[in-house]
């Protein structure tokens, strides 16, 4: 590409001199600069920055986690870093799954583990994230390219497959359990599964499997004319699952492929209650699992939680108590680095009264009368009532017998 773009300045040069009228030479200049610009471009490419050993809370603008650790200042985090211990798995990289992903990305989460088995199109140019010259590369890699260079630290593991074949399922129960990333992590291998998937087929694999695991996950559905969607968190045994309440379309035995429609992305769920956008509804509710829920993973979670519930009750009242009672009447921030004076309401009225009062400097007028001239206001004279009742009575009379 350097040498293609020597060749094009050296023609703009002989352009240049062709051209008898010096004043006229302008433009060709213009464009020469251009072409150098891009030449200095290609030779750079894109600047990733190093990784990361430790995040630092220092503030400043070289710092990638300087406004992520402010969190941990202002007191809403405990320890922001912790977050690096933590792995997600996501599963379709789509209009959901992608903005996910580059959210998790930039705030510095451990280690993203990403399942999608398509490529990325044209068509996918309305949404966020991809981009034209990935256009041929599967969606997991091409998350993975633009993903490691937002943000180096992040651990990316990519899966180009199709969880709902037999193949493609062992490969993502494996990979969820796998816990070379933190050995000692209780559980599976991942923190949490978010599930932003387009079809009926796949919400049941991740179902499935996070049944098998015992995996708390996050379903998310978006609707086909785009203006509402769902979210729905599943704890194993302790919610309802998938399957405990299955969408009525498929219920009834309507075949999913008959409802994807020409011309319409063929997968967003052909209903969806949750979050209306035109309405700005988002209406919530929790459901409790199916004790008829033909899951059978399902019914054994239900089983484990009935069993530990009432000792995990016990300690989570034992340990509001605690709080409760070790809370004491002191100052939030003893420091007080941006001079924030607390004032007494009652004292900012008296405030307000007296300004109103007071002498305007010359050449100045009130526009708006005081507020204490309304108080100022003659009392109204008593009205009497019983004369309006009667009136009123008599024209419902007059109503009846028309
Ligand atoms: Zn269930």
């Amino acid at each position: 590409m350097e040498v293609e773009l020597k060749e094009v300045l050296n023609e703009l040069e002989s352009l240049k001199q062709s051209i008898a009228d010096p004043s006229h030479r302008a433009p060709i200049d213009k464009l020469k600069l251009r072409v150098e610009r891009l030449a200095y471009l290609g030779n750079y490419g894109p600047i990733r920055r190093s990784k990361v050993k430790d995040m630092s809370a220092e503030v400043v603008d070289s710092n990638p986690y300087s406004r992520l650790m402010a969190l941990q200042r202002m007191g809403i985090v405990k320890n922001y870093e912790s977050i690096r211990e933590f792995s997600v798995a996501i599963v379709g990289i789509g209009g959901v799954g992608s903005v996910a992903a580059e959210m998790l990305t930039r705030c510095g989460i451990g280690r993203l583990l990403l399942y999608d088995y398509d490529k990325v199109e044209l068509a996918n140019m309305n949404r966020l994230f991809f981009r034209p010259e990935q256009v041929g590369m599967t969606k997991t890699d091409a998350a993975v390219q633009t993903l490691s260079d937002i943000n180096p630290d992040v651990v990316l593991e990519s899966y180009t497959m199709n969880i709902t074949t037999v193949q493609g399922f062992d490969t993502f129960m494996s990979s969820l359990k796998n816990k070379s990333f933190r050995p000692n992590k209780e559980g599976s291998g991942v923190d949490l599964v978010l599930s932003c998937v387009d079809n009926y087929e796949a919400r049941m694999a991740v179902n499935q499997a996070c049944n098998e695991l015992n995996q708390t996950w996050m379903e998310s559905g978006v609707s086909e004319d785009a203006v509402s969607g769902h979210i729905q968190l599943l704890i194993p045994g302790e919610t309802a699952c998938f399957a405990c309440a299955p969408p009525l379309v498929v219920a009834s035995g309507v075949d999913e492929r008959t409802l994807k429609r020409e011309g319409v992305c063929a997968a967003s769920l052909p209903t969806t209650m949750g979050y209306n956008s035109l309405k700005d509804f988002f209406p919530t509710m929790e459901m409790k699992p199916n004790t008829q829920c033909s899951n059978v993973a399902c019914l054994e979670r239900q089983k484990e939680f009935l069993h530990v519930k009432p000792a995990r009750d016990a300690a989570a009242r034992a340990k509001m108590e605690a709080e409760a009672s070790s809370e004491t009447e002191s100052p939030l921030h003893l420091d007080n680095e941006w001079n924030i004076s607390v004032v007494d309401e009652s004292e900012l009225d008296k405030v307000d009264v007296k300004s109103s009062d007071a002498p305007l400097p010359e050449g100045l007028i009130r526009e708006l009368p005081s507020a204490d001239e309304y108080q100022t206001l003659p009392a109204e004279t008593p009205v009497s009532h019983v004369d309006d009742l009667e009136d009123l009575r008599k024209q419902l009379e007059a109503l009846n017998s028309a």
